[in-house]
């Protein structure tokens, strides 16, 4: 491939996937620019301090942490040396409306013995040890063909050569193409209750499970297999080591410094244009900003008619976020929480179909001081409550829906997680909106997890890494494959970076 003249590439957005890329391109001997909009680094895994009140904004549940590991050991470093990791068992714990309660363990064995003495149904053990089967061979059909590769469609993924040979047709069929994940677990889970959390595992890709492929059972699988993890420090704390390890690559880092423009010329990109004016000429772009606004907003014209042309994407749910600093931490809680909503069809109709935000909605509550009491002044907790939303559609003013929906959010942990008197241990409170989130974030309709993974044979695909429609263009980030949460994000930073070194289109220093 023709190289251009400059020596840098530039990526743009330093949240963790875009640090994830800078990272392993410094690391591979590539001189890398980052231009960060934002004051602070790390995007969406962001800090609130208060009032002695420390609140991760955005992931709070860190699963998969090999990703991590392997962003790491490309600059030759020890994941353990760089953060300090806590595992968490049982992973949650649910409440449900009838006043029931469920925790979520690693272990299957362990879970078969909870569900004993919670549904008190011989048959629901075999179907848990059945569904953890099936989620196993659908997280492994993920590993072998969707991960660590820069796909964008089913065209990318299964090569025409091996499309005849028994192991692929075998995969293939394992992966229930036309089944979505609610008609997965609901065959093979028949306890209304466990049915629901088990279906819940794809609100971490801001997804309905009624319309959703079933490949994302796996997800269960990915989080029992490695565990659940809490960094000491927060999830901000993953943030703060990638950016220190920015600094060791000798990435050169830029905040306050929006892109306004991806420059092209002769069919690749060749610099960015800042929003100040600057213009940076690059060997090539690692774009971390959202997806759709990537090719919409910053290169724009007939590549992003192409990038429209071929797909339509859906955006993600959004949320709304109430950061709670109490003076009395909750006993019956463990760090993360699900407080489920009276029915999940509902629930996810409301969210997903009618646009409108859920009349009873679950609430994941994170009571982070079970874990480490120095989040909040003695005997608190910095609770954070996350309530997702329909991503924002016209008409939606969360200055006027948020007062009535805070006291629907209050309400349902006052009932259903039994914290009567929440409104009284409040001693600081915050909150961000799904507006908020499209600002701050300049994520796309207020999206929190990226691009929606609906479609029962498109669902699990994402707009590719390596752009097929710009030469130069590699995407990393909840809006690019494989996804949205942490690990993934980091991964999607792996596969633009590695994609970008494959391709050989910017020269290595020194040479
Ligand atoms: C409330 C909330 C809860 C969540 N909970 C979890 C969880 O528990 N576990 C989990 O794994 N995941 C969770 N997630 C999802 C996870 O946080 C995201 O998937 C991930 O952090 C997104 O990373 P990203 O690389 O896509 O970048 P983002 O965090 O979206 O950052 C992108 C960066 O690009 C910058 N940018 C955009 N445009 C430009 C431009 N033109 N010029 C310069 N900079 C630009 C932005 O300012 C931003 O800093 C949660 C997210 C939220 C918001």
């Amino acid at each position: 491939m023709a190289r251009t003249t400059s020596d840098r590439v530039g990526v743009i957005g330093a949240g963790l996937g875009g640090m994830a890329a800078a990272c392993c391109l410094a690391a591979r001997g590539y001189k890398v620019v980052l231009f960060e909009r934002n004051t602070w680094l790390g995007g969406k895994a962001a800090v609130l301090n208060e009032q002695g009140f420390r609140f991760d904004m955005g992931p709070t549940i860190l699963t998969v942490p090999s990703v991590l590991r392997r962003i790491f050991e490309e600059a030759d470093k020890t994941l353990e040396d760089e953060l300090e990791l806590i595992r968490l068992d049982p992973q949650w714990r649910c409440f449900f409306e009838d006043g029931s309660q469920l925790d979520l363990s690693e272990n299957t064995d362990r879970m078969c013995a909870i569900l004993r003495n919670f549904a008190h149904n011989e048959a629901l053990e075999e179907h848990y040890r059945q569904f953890m089967a099936v989620s196993e061979r659908l997280h492994s059909i993920s590993d072998k063909y969707f991960f660590w590769k820069p796909i964008g469609s089913i065209w990318d993924t299964f090569s025409l050569k091996d499309a005849f040979h028994g192991s692929l047709l075998r995969d293939i069929l394992s992966m229930r193409i036309g089944s979505t994940v609610s008609g997965m677990v609901r065959k093979l889970l028949r306890e209304d209750r466990v049915s629901q959390m088990a279906e819940h595992f794809t609100q971490y890709v801001g997804s309905s499970p009624m319309q959703s492929p079933a490949i994302l059972c796996g997800i269960a699988h990915m989080q029992t297999g490695e565990g659940v993890w809490y960094p000491r420090g927060g999830t901000r704390a993953v943030a703060i080591a990638l950016s220190e390890l920015l600094g060791t690559l000798g990435v050169e880092v830029h905040i306050n410094t929006g892109a306004r423009r991806i420059i092209c010329s002769d069919g690749r990109a060749t610099g960015i244009e800042t929003e100040s004016g600057r213009i940076i000429d690059v060997a090539a772009v690692v774009s971390n900003a959202d997806a759709v606004r990537t090719y919409r907003e910053l290169i724009r014209g007939d590549t992003a008619l192409r990038f429209d042309k071929r797909r339509h994407y859906e955006s993600a749910c959004s949320g709304v976020v109430l950061y709670l600093g109490i003076d009395r931490a909750y006993d019956h809680l463990l760090h993360h929480n699900f407080i489920f909503s009276r029915d999940p069809m509902e629930e996810f109709h409301s969210i997903y179909q009618q646009g409108v935000p859920a009349p009873d909605p679950s609430c994941y509550v994170c009571a982070p001081a079970q874990t480490e009491a120095a989040v909040a002044p003695k005997g608190g907790d910095a609770m954070y409550v996350l309530v997702h939303t329909p991503h924002l559609r016209q008409g939606h003013d969360w200055r006027e829906l948020y007062p009535k929906y805070r006291k629907v959010v209050l309400a349902k942990l006052e009932r259903t997680g039994r914290m009567k008197d929440i409104e009284q241990r409040i001693q600081f409170e915050s909150v961000l909106t799904p507006t908020d989130i499209h600002k701050r974030y300049r994520v796309l309709d207020g999206a929190i997890y990226g691009l929606a993974s609906h479609g029962r044979l498109t669902g699990a695909f994402k707009p590719a890494n390596r752009s097929p429609h710009l030469k130069g263009l590699y995407l990393a980030g909840g809006a690019a494959h494989p996804g949205p949460g942490m690990p993934m994000v980091l991964m999607s930073g792996w596969i633009a970076a590695d994609s970008l070194d494959r391709d050989g289109v910017a020269p290595k220093k020194g040479r």
